[in-house]
Order: C-alpha cells, then structure tokens, then sequence
C-alpha cells in the first residue's frame, strides 16, 4: 500500500503516514458511518412496515367480527 499523498510505501495499512504523517482512513471511515446511516434508515423503515402490516392485519381481524354482527342484526330486523 502506498500513501496516497506523499507515495510513501508501506507495509502494513497504519491510520497515520509513517513518512508524512497524514491520516489515511478518512475515506474509509465516512464510508463505514454512511453504511451505518444506511442500515439504521433500513431498520426504521422495515421496524415501520412491520408495525404496519401488524395493525392492519388486527384490524382486518377486529372488524370482521363486528360486520357479521352487523349482518346478523339486519337479517333479524327484515
Ligand atoms: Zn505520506
């Protein structure tokens, strides 16, 4: 691996330059924040479309009852 802003080559991949000094990861390091942006958008917005689907299948399961009653209560008036 080469520094990229002095070509200083190095051995091992170190946060710092060992010839200039300069910070190497910052690149790598905004993209792992941008990833965990992501993933923490990703999480809301799965956790929002199971709290969705969650209340619409009980209130599916709510209302089904209450409309047969309703049902019933016609057929007994006619
Ligand atoms: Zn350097």
């Amino acid at each position: 691996m080469k520094c990229k802003y002095c070509g200083q080559e190095m051995i091992d991949i170190k946060d710092y330059c060992v010839n200039c000094g300069r910070k190497l990861t910052d690149d790598k390091k905004g993209i792992s924040v941008g990833g965990l942006f992501l993933i923490f958008g990703i999480l809301i917005a799965v956790s929002i479309f199971v709290c969705y689907m969650i209340m619409n299948y009980n209130t599916e399961k709510d209302i089904q009852p209450y409309i047969d009653h309703q049902q019933v209560e016609e057929s007994k008036v006619e």
